[in-house]
């Protein structure tokens, strides 16, 4: 089920870009948007509705169960706020929650980007939902608590407001006059060295990154390429990375990914995202073929059969109570109530996917 949905994303992702790509120059987190906008309203019972109306976490152990694009989570904690070295962003989306695996990475992750390579702090986008499952828009994965955006822009020097947090523009990465290329008074080597340290932990097994950064990073870094194969271009991921943890030790409901291939990942599995293939329109149906059905929602029931008990669990207390490193952690800026079920047309994180499995398959 999770393959059909991340076809039918592919599938208007193609159609949408069709109509662009190459008839004009392009801004991939234009595109992106665009995809996001045309979605539509999850309806009611579906996986998406259910889990996304969901506001706190279960009691008990952290699960991550199923997969990263289908499943869900128990025990989820609460990435605070704030931090000395970062600020969550969006904090209408109700979206802070992951896995503490996921929770204490970004901490440590945040504290070494500064201490290593001068990044004032890191500006966390969607983690996951409280329960996690499907989203209403913006995301095939995240459901498992085990992937995290982060913003290629660092953290301001003061301490946003919630209404900054919502409505500070993202900053693309890309020319926006040019097809699939970096903008050089833009991308910065610390962003680079931001990858790269990003990559360098154990848990780390992708970091989702547009096409042209990865070009970039195949291009002009000099460094130790050992972690560069983990950095997968995807669609999107222009403005933010996105980071994908393994399942950690024990989690035994957790679908594992296969482990990325060999190799620096600077090759023929990154020139197909420079070709036609990953933009094209799909082939018109032959004349007097029925209309192709519209994809099948997800439905709970699509979901690994424990994804209906995590629902009808206990609550946590608050959220409060299931923020990351205990309940003083938890900042004073409380979020607005959670985003009510609508489309997101403008604001949304200009992101589709990622796809579960990279393409081109041969790799
Ligand atoms: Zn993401």
């Amino acid at each position: 089920m999770a393959f059909g949905l991340v076809k039918a994303f592919r599938a208007q992702t193609s159609k949408t870009l069709g109509k662009l790509a190459f008839a004009g120059a392009i801004g991939a987190s234009l595109v992106a948007g665009d995809v996001v906008a045309q979605q539509k309203q999850p309806s009611p019972g579906s996986a998406k509705a259910v889990f996304g109306s969901v506001k706190l976490p279960t009691q008990g152990a952290a699960q991550p169960i199923g997969f990263y694009a289908k499943g869900c989570m128990t025990g989820a904690e609460a990435l605070p706020t704030d931090g000395p070295t970062w600020q969550a962003m969006r904090l209408s989306r109700n979206r802070r929650w992951g896995n503490p695996a996921m929770i204490g990475l970004l901490e440590k992750f945040s504290q070494d980007a500064r201490s290593q390579i001068g990044w004032p702090g890191i500006l966390v986008g969607d983690i996951a939902q409280p329960r996690g499952g499907p989203m209403f828009n913006g995301h095939a994965s995240h459901q498992i608590g085990l992937d995290a955006d982060v913003w290629l822009m660092p953290m301001p020097d003061h301490r946003m407001t919630s209404e900054e947090r919502e409505n500070l523009p993202f900053t693309t990465m890309l020319q926006k006059d040019k097809f699939l290329t970096v903008d050089p008074r833009v991308w910065t080597q610390q962003r680079a060295q931001l990858l790269m340290l990003a990559a360098s932990y154990p848990q780390v097994e992708r970091i989702f990154v547009n096409p042209a950064i990865k070009k970039k990073m195949c291009d002009t870094w000099t460094g130790d390429r050992t972690n560069l194969g983990k950095l997968r271009p995807e669609y999107g991921h222009d403005s933010h990375f996105h980071i994908r943890i393994k399942c950690p030790p024990g989690a035994k409901g957790c679908t594992a990914q296969a482990p990325v291939a060999a190799g620096d990942g600077c090759d023929k599995s990154l020139a197909w995202w420079f070709t036609k293939e990953p933009w094209a329109a799909p082939k018109p149906p032959k004349p007097g073929a029925p209309p192709p059905k519209p994809p099948r929602e997800v439905m709970v029931s699509d979901l690994p059969k424990a994804c209906a008990a995590v629902l009808d669990a206990p609550s946590v207390a608050s959220m409060q109570a299931a923020t990351y490193g205990g309940p003083s952690a938890a900042s004073a800026l409380t979020a607005a109530p959670a985003a009510a079920p609508a489309v997101d047309t403008g604001s949304a994180l200009p992101h589709v996917g990622p796809v579960p499995n990279d393409k081109p398959a041969v790799q």
